[in-house]
Parts: C-alpha cells; sequence; structure tokens
C-alpha cells in the first residue's frame, strides 16, 4: 500500500482547538492520533450497521494503541438522531461504567456524528468526542465545527449543543463503498463552499469533474481538506453562531429547508435539496441586480455535471413560503437569505420580502 503524506488542518479555537488530518488508507495510524489527544484509556465507539465493518478497522487500530473499547452499532437513517436512541446510548454508557475519560468515537455519517455527538456532549456533563467521518457530507461539513444534535418530532435538529471533538481524523479511502446517490449529494455542499467563499476551489471543481465523480483520492483528497480549511476559518470567527457570520454556510438552505419539508424528508438527500435551493438562491440574487446571470449558469452547469437536480419540482409555492416564513432564520416576518455577490463571496441579506420569493419561485418551478 503506498502511503500517502497526510494533511493537518488546525482549528483554532483557543482550549477548544483541535486538528483536522484528512488521509487516505491510513486507518492504522488513528490510534495513535487519538491516543496523543486523551490521557483516558477506553474508547467507545458509535456507528451504524452500513459501516461497521470500518468501525471494527477503527477498534482495532485503538486496540493497537492499549484501549479499551466498546462497539455500539445503531440502524442507519435519521430515524437514530432520537431522544429515545439517544436514551439508550447513555443506558450502554452507564452499564459500561463511562466516566468523563471515556473517549466516544463517531463512525460514520452526519447521522453518527450528530447523534454520537450530542451524547457525547450531555452525558456526564460531556465527555470527549473523536470524529472519524465516512461520507463526504460529513467529512467537509458536519464533523467539523461543534454542532451536535438530535431531532424533535416538530423539528430537525431542534435539540443540541455545540461540543468542539478533539479531533477529526478523515481518511478518503472510507468513501470507496459510499453509495453514488450519497457521495453526489455530499458534492453540493462542496459546490457551496466554492460559490460562498473560493472561486479557486470552485474553477477546480468546474475543470476536475471526471477526475471527482470517479474518486479520484489525490483529487478528493485536496477538495476535502481545502473544504475543511474553509469551514475551520467560519467557525473560528463565529464558534456559536452569535456574529452572522457562520450563517454563510446556510447559502441555499432555506430553499432546500423548504423543498425537503414540502417534499418529505427523504424525497431528495439534503445535498440535492441544498443544489437546487442554491439555483433559487442565485436567481434571487440576480434579480436583485447582485450578480449576472452567468454566475447561476455556472453553479447550474456544474451541479447537473455531478448529477445533482437545479430546480425544485412542482411543488406548491405558498406551502413552500409557509416553511420558510417559520423557518428559524426568518426575521420578524422578513425572509432572510445568503446571496452570493460574485463568486467566492456572499452577503447575508434580511429584507427580501415573500412577494420576491414568490415572484422567483413561480418564475422558475
Ligand atoms: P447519513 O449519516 O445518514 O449517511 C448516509 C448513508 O450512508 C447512511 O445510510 C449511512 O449508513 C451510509 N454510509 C455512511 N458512510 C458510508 C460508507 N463509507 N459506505 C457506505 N455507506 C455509508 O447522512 P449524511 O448525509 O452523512 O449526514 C446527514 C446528517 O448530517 C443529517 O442528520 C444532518 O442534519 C446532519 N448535518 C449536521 C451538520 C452539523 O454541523 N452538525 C451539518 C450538516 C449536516
Amino acid at each position: 500500500m503506498t502511503r500517502v503524506s497526510a494533511t493537518t488542518i488546525r482549528v483554532n479555537l483557543k482550549e477548544r482547538g483541535y486538528d483536522i488530518v484528512v488521509t487516505t488508507d491510513a486507518l492504522s495510524d488513528l490510534g495513535a492520533f487519538a491516543r496523543q489527544r486523551t490521557q483516558g484509556t477506553s474508547a467507545v465507539v458509535v456507528t451504524d450497521e452500513n459501516v461497521e465493518e470500518l468501525a471494527k478497522g477503527v477498534q482495532t487500530s485503538f486496540q493497537a494503541e492499549d484501549f479499551q473499547t466498546q462497539l455500539k452499532v445503531v440502524s442507519p437513517g435519521e430515524s437514530q438522531k432520537s431522544l429515545a436512541v439517544a436514551s439508550r446510548l447513555y443506558d450502554w454508557l452507564a452499564e459500561n461504567q463511562a466516566d468523563r475519560r471515556t473517549l466516544v468515537v463517531a463512525v460514520g455519517g452526519g447521522v453518527i456524528g450528530d447523534l454520537a455527538g450530542f451524547v457525547a456532549a450531555t452525558y456526564g456533563r460531556g465527555l470527549p468526542l473523536l470524529m472519524v467521518p465516512t461520507t463526504l457530507l460529513a467529512m467537509v461539513d458536519s464533523s467539523v465545527g461543534g454542532k451536535v444534535g438530535i431531532n424533535h418530532p416538530r423539528a430537525k435538529n431542534l435539540i443540541g449543543s455545540f461540543h468542539q471533538p478533539i479531533g477529526v481524523w478523515i481518511d478518503t479511502a472510507f468513501l470507496k463503498t459510499l453509495p453514488d446517490r450519497e457521495f453526489r449529494s455530499g458534492l453540493a455542499e462542496v459546490v457551496k463552499y466554492g460559490v460562498i467563499l473560493d472561486a479557486e476551489l470552485f474553477a477546480y471543481l468546474e475543470a476536475n469533474g471526471e477526475a471527482i465523480l470517479h474518486r479520484q483520492p489525490e483529487v478528493i483528497r485536496d477538495i476535502v481538506a481545502r473544504c475543511c480549511r474553509l469551514k475551520a476559518g467560519v467557525v473560528e470567527q463565529d464558534e456559536r453562531e452569535e456574529s452572522g457570520h457562520r450563517a454563510i454556510l446556510n447559502y441555499g438552505h432555506t430553499f432546500a429547508h423548504a423543498f425537503e419539508t414540502v417534499a418529505g424528508y427523504g424525497h431528495w438527500l439534503h445535498g440535492e435539496a441544498v443544489s437546487a435551493g442554491m439555483i433559487c438562491a442565485s436567481q434571487l440574487a440576480e434579480s436583485r441586480g447582485l450578480i449576472p446571470h452567468e454566475l447561476t449558469v455556472r453553479q447550474e452547469r456544474l451541479l447537473s455535471r455531478f448529477g445533482l437536480p437545479t430546480a425544485p419540482e412542482p411543488w406548491p409555492v405558498e406551502k413552500l413560503l409557509n416553511v420558510m416564513r417559520n423557518d428559524k432564520k426568518s426575521l420578524g416576518g422578513r425572509l432572510r437569505f445568503v446571496l452570493p455577490r460574485r463568486l467566492g463571496e456572499v452577503a447575508l441579506i434580511d429584507d427580501v420580502t415573500e412577494d420576491d420569493v414568490r415572484k422567483n419561485l413561480r418564475e422558475h418551478l
């Protein structure tokens, strides 16, 4: 096996700072990475059935560093982000006499990261957490930044916390088994980083479509590392979403949330909804004279190349608006959107009227 050099990205959050390692085929080094970052001797690995084999590899790597390990496998899917499943994990931690030095290792996609992260944030007033993301979305987004949480029957991610991990270990070889649709969905978030922060990344994606879709290791590693660096930069400036800066990560998400809700969760994957949502937001920016049409066209072309939807299905406009009105991103009747100003730069616009959005959706549905 050829060993590639790893890239390390530091998330500078003073005493809560941590390293993100982006590597390929280097699972055997993970135990040592954890060993350097915790005094504890026990690690509990939480995963789902689809990545159980990867999680067993993680366990082996920890055992080589003399960690006592336990493995908990939950079913896959968004429904696992529930209080009931979190409660079962608390029981399991209690049975295993977990204490505040017990390391929680989340091996999986965003669901496992959010769930195990939430349990780590709350059990015993906080256990150390290590993120080992296995989906592209989790690698470029959910594993970095400290947001953890579970769903409430009334809303997604309603119960949660900020709990920064002690490290993030990204092995892009894990993506080999990721279903194509999940991989493409993750690419939507990658495109998002290009639009909001990094014109060069966007151009790189345009130039390397083929290699990306073939999951060429060097290209994927470059992209993932670049996205992590961008997310780290945003989180460093606004760790707890207080200044508004972190909200730029929501580009396309106000529309996406409405599409997911009206279509029913699961109809579209999150990245698919974000893809169409970004185009709607870009069209809104165009209608306000913020950007030329050409910028929307470039996004459409790239997202289509990645097999992602670029327009919503003909869902009832008033239903979509109703969801947006109740979105936590709306402020006193006005809708708040992240809109592009040029490639690599966005602005938070909070004076968009419902009529603007209605017109936009009617024109493009
Ligand atoms: P997911 O965790 O459900 O994973 C998608 C599917 O892929 C699952 O069936 C999973 O079992 C499977 N899978 C994962 N890795 C695999 C692999 N390597 N090989 C084969 N199958 C694999 O979904 P996701 O898209 O990773 O994450 C979505 C979740 O992330 C949502 O709950 C969302 O709210 C959350 N999220 C959180 C943040 C945050 O900042 N905390 C940010 C974005 C999204």
